[in-house]
C-alpha cells in the first residue's frame, strides 16, 4: 500500500489536531482501509481549563463522522483522567459507558465520542489510528489467523483475540497491551476485527499503519496470489426476473427496496464460483459490516427460505441475550446469483451502494483468505451480538424517517427539460430513484447523483427503450412509477396544409412510442410493491382542441384514450393510470418564442395575454405540473385511476 503523506499538504494543517485531521482523511481516502464511517482515530492533547489548569484531553473521532471527510469539529474532546478511571472498572454497561463519555467532553455540542474512546485512552501514545484493513482481515479471518499474524509481524504488534467492541474490548486490551508491548511495538492486531497503529506524531502513526498493511499485502501476494477474473460476454439479465426478485425482497423487508446489480467480471466470477455456497455463508469480514450487509448473503433467489433461516438465527441467538430484542427486517442485503452477479439491497440507492462497497471488499477478503487455506468468519453468536448491539443500531437510526417514495423507482421520459425535468426533481424530493430518459444527450450531465440514472434514448426507437429498461433494471431492479412526458408540438399548421409525414411524425412521438413503453413497462409495474403508477402528461387540447394543432390535439386525445384503456385493463394488476392536462406551460422545450407568438396570434392575443389567459389569471409552471404528477403517484391518489385532471389555471372552454 502506498502512503499518501505529502509534506506540502501536511503543512497546511496547523497543530496536533490539524495533523490529526489530515492523516485521518488520508486513511479515509483508502477504501481498503476503512469504508463508510468505519475505523477511528485520536490524539491526546494537554489543554488549560477555564481556570488555566492544564488537563489531558483525548480528541477521538465522533460517532457519525467519516474519516474521509472529518473536520476538527468531528473529534470529541474527552477528559483523559475520567477515561482512565472508567478503564479500571470491572464492568460498565454500554448505555452507561455512552453516557459517561458524552458527559465528560470539554466542548458543548461535541459529537458523541467513539465507543472505542476508552481503548484509545489506554494506549500510551499521542496519536492512535484504527482501521479494518482488507489485507489484515484476509490473513486474520482464517483458521490459523493468529499464527499467520505472528509470522508477518513477529513481536512488533500486540495481538488480541476477538472481543466484542466497547468496554469489554478496552478491558481486554488493557490486559494484553502491558503483557506484550515493548519499546519496538508499533501496532496492535485485533483478530477478526482490525488493526491499530500509534506514534508520537500523526505522520509516524499513519506511516506505521501503511507499513503494517503493506506487510500483510506482501504476505498475501506470496501465499495467496489472486487469479484475474475473466471478462465474459453476457446478455443483460432478464429484467422481469430481476423485478420479481426485487419484489420478493421488498415483501420480506416490508417496504419497497432498490436492488442494484453488479455484474462485471469480478462480481460474476465470485457469484459463479463452485465453492460460493461454502465461502459466502460464513459471515462478515469484520463485525461492524453486519449492520449493513447482514451476516449472510442470499444465494440464488429463494427469499422465503432466507427469511425462514434468518428468523431461526434470530430466535436461536435472541434467547441468549440479556434484554428482550425485536427482530430487524429479515430481508437479505446482499444477493449472489449466477445470472445476476452481486445484488445490493437498500431502502435508498445510497444504502444499496454502501452495501455494494462493503461487499466488494468482502469478496476480496474472502478470496484471499480462501487462497490462504480457508476463510473463517467469527461464530454467529459474535456477529449477532454486534448486529443487535444497541450502539450499532443507533448508527442506522440516525438516517431518519424514510421519505414517501423511498425504495421506489420512477421512469420519466423527456426528462432533460421543462415538465419532465421538473418531474424528476419532484420525484427525487419524495425519495424515489429516477431513470431519466431524453433524446438530448445533455441528459447525461443534468444530474450527478447516484439515485438518477440518465439514459440518452429516443422514445421512438424500440431497441433504445429496451436498452433503457435493461439499464434501469441493472441500476435499481425495476420500475414502480412511469411518467409519460416526452412529446412534440409542431408549429401551427391548418388541416388543409397538414402533410402525411408531419402527421405521422407527431403520432409516432406522442402516441406510438408511449404505447411501446407502456407495453414494455407493464410486467415491471405489475411487480411494484405498492402497485404501479402511471402519469400521462396529456394536454388541454384533449378537451379543448386548438385550430392549427390538428395532429397534436389528435395525438394527445388518442394517448388519453390509451391511458383510459390501460387503467381498465391494468386495474387488476394494481396499476393506477391517470392523466394530467396542462395548458400554457411556457417554461418547456416545446415553447420556442416563434411557437408562442404563433399561438398567441391564432387566438388574437399578445404573448403576455396568452400566457395568463385562464380563469385564475395565473401562469402555470413546469413545477406546478410536476408536483401534481408526483402527488398523483402518492397516497392521496391511492384510490384514483382513469382520472383526467386539468392543471391550467382554469379554462373556460374546459370548465
Ligand atoms: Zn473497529
Amino acid at each position: 500500500m502506498k502512503g499518501l503523506w505529502n509534506d506540502v499538504d501536511a503543512a497546511c494543517w496547523e497543530g496536533d489536531l490539524g495533523q490529526r485531521v489530515y492523516t485521518s482523511r488520508l486513511l479515509g481516502r483508502e477504501p481498503s482501509l476503512v469504508l463508510h464511517g468505519g475505523g477511528n482515530t485520536s490524539v491526546k492533547l494537554r489543554e488549560p481549563d477555564a481556570f488555566g489548569t492544564p488537563r489531558d484531553v483525548l480528541y477521538v473521532k465522533g460517532s457519525g463522522w467519516d474519516l474521509a471527510t472529518i473536520e476538527a469539529a468531528g473529534f470529541a474532546p474527552v477528559l483523559m483522567d475520567h477515561l482512565l478511571r472508567l478503564a479500571r472498572l470491572e464492568q460498565l454497561a454500554d448505555e452507561r459507558m455512552v453516557n459517561e463519555l458524552a458527559t465528560h467532553v470539554t466542548r458543548a455540542g461535541a459529537p458523541a465520542p467513539s465507543v472505542e474512546a476508552i481503548l484509545h485512552a489506554l494506549l500510551p501514545h499521542r496519536f492512535v489510528d484504527h482501521t479494518h484493513a482488507d489485507a489484515l482481515l484476509a490473513v486474520s479471518d482464517t483458521a490459523d489467523g493468529a499464527a499467520r499474524v505472528r509470522e508477518i509481524y513477529g513481536d512488533t504488534v500486540v495481538v488480541v483475540p476477538y472481543v466484542m467492541p466497547g468496554f469489554d474490548l478496552a478491558r481486554a486490551c488493557a490486559r494484553e497491551f502491558p503483557r506484550q508491548a515493548h519499546a519496538g511495538t508499533v501496532g496492535m492486531v485485533l483478530l477478526n476485527h482490525g488493526l491499530f497503529s500509534f506514534g508520537a506524531t500523526a505522520r509516524e502513526s499513519y506511516e506505521r499503519m501503511i507499513d503494517l498493511v503493506t506487510r500483510a499485502e506482501d504476505y498475501l501476494r506470496r501465499h495467496a496470489p489472486r487469479a484475474a477474473a475473466n471478462p465474459q460476454y453476457r446478455d443483460p439479465p432478464d429484467r422481469v426476473a430481476v423485478a420479481r426478485l426485487r419484489r420478493a425482497l421488498a415483501d420480506a423487508a416490508g417496504h419497497p427496496v432498490v436492488l442494484a446489480l453488479e455484474d462485471d467480471a469480478r462480481a460474476m466470477a465470485f457469484a459463479r464460483r463452485a465453492d460460493v455456497a461454502a465461502i459466502s455463508q460464513q459471515g462478515t469480514a469484520t463485525p461492524d459490516h453486519v449492520i449493513r450487509t447482514k451476516r449472510l448473503p442470499l444465494l440464488g433467489r429463494d427469499v422465503a427460505g432466507y427469511v425462514e433461516a434468518y428468523r431461526a438465527y434470530f430466535e436461536r441467538n435472541a434467547r441468549a441475550a440479556a434484554r428482550a430484542l425485536t427482530m430487524l427486517d429479515p430481508a437479505p442485503r446482499v444477493v449472489l446469483d449466477p445470472e445476476f452477479g452481486l445484488g445490493c439491497v437498500g431502502r435508498t440507492v445510497k444504502d444499496a451502494l454502501i452495501v455494494r462497497d462493503i461487499y466488494r471488499h468482502t469478496i476480496g477478503v474472502i478470496e484471499d483468505a480462501t487462497a490462504l487455506g480457508g476463510f473463517q468468519a467469527l461464530p454467529e453468536a459474535d456477529l449477532f451480538a454486534v448486529e443487535y448491539w444497541e450502539l450499532e443500531q443507533a448508527k442506522l437510526a440516525r438516517g431518519g424517517a424514510a421519505r414517501p417514495f423511498a425504495g421506489e423507482v420512477a421512469l420519466v421520459t423527456g426528462a432533460a427539460s421543462g415538465i419532465g425535468r421538473a418531474c424528476v426533481e419532484s420525484l427525487l424530493a419524495r425519495g424515489a430513484a429516477v431513470v431519466a430518459l431524453d433524446r438530448d444527450a445533455a441528459i447525461a450531465g443534468r444530474w450527478t447523483r447516484p439515485d438518477v440514472l440518465a439514459v440518452t434514448c429516443d422514445v421512438t426507437d424500440g431497441a433504445g427503450l429496451e436498452r433503457a429498461l435493461d439499464a434501469a433494471s441493472r441500476a435499481f431492479g425495476g420500475i414502480d412509477l412511469l411518467v409519460l412526458n416526452a412529446g412534440m408540438f409542431p408549429g401551427g399548421t391548418r388541416l388543409a396544409a397538414l402533410g402525411d409525414d408531419a402527421w405521422r411524425q407527431v403520432m409516432q412521438v406522442n402516441l406510438d412510442s408511449n404505447l411501446a413503453l407502456l407495453r414494455r413497462s407493464h410486467p415491471l409495474l405489475a411487480l411494484a410493491r405498492r402497485g404501479g403508477r402511471v402519469v400521462v402528461i396529456g394536454s388541454k387540447n384533449v378537451p379543448a382542441p386548438g385550430p392549427g394543432a390538428g395532429a397534436y390535439s389528435a395525438s394527445k386525445a388518442a394517448l388519453t384514450q390509451l391511458a383510459r384503456v390501460a387503467a381498465l385493463e391494468w386495474g387488476a394488476d394494481r396499476i393506477r393510470v391517470n392523466v394530467l392536462h396542462p395548458n400554457a406551460v411556457f417554461d418547456t422545450g416545446l415553447w420556442s418564442d416563434a411557437v408562442l407568438a404563433d399561438r398567441a396570434q391564432q387566438y388574437g392575443m399578445s404573448v403576455e395575454e396568452y400566457k395568463t389567459s385562464n380563469v385564475l389569471r395565473v401562469e402555470v409552471t413546469s413545477r406546478d405540473v410536476a408536483e401534481l404528477a408526483a402527488e398523483m403517484c402518492g397516497a392521496l391518489f391511492d384510490k384514483v385511476t382513469g382520472a383526467q385532471l386539468p392543471v391550467d389555471g382554469g379554462n373556460d372552454r374546459v370548465i
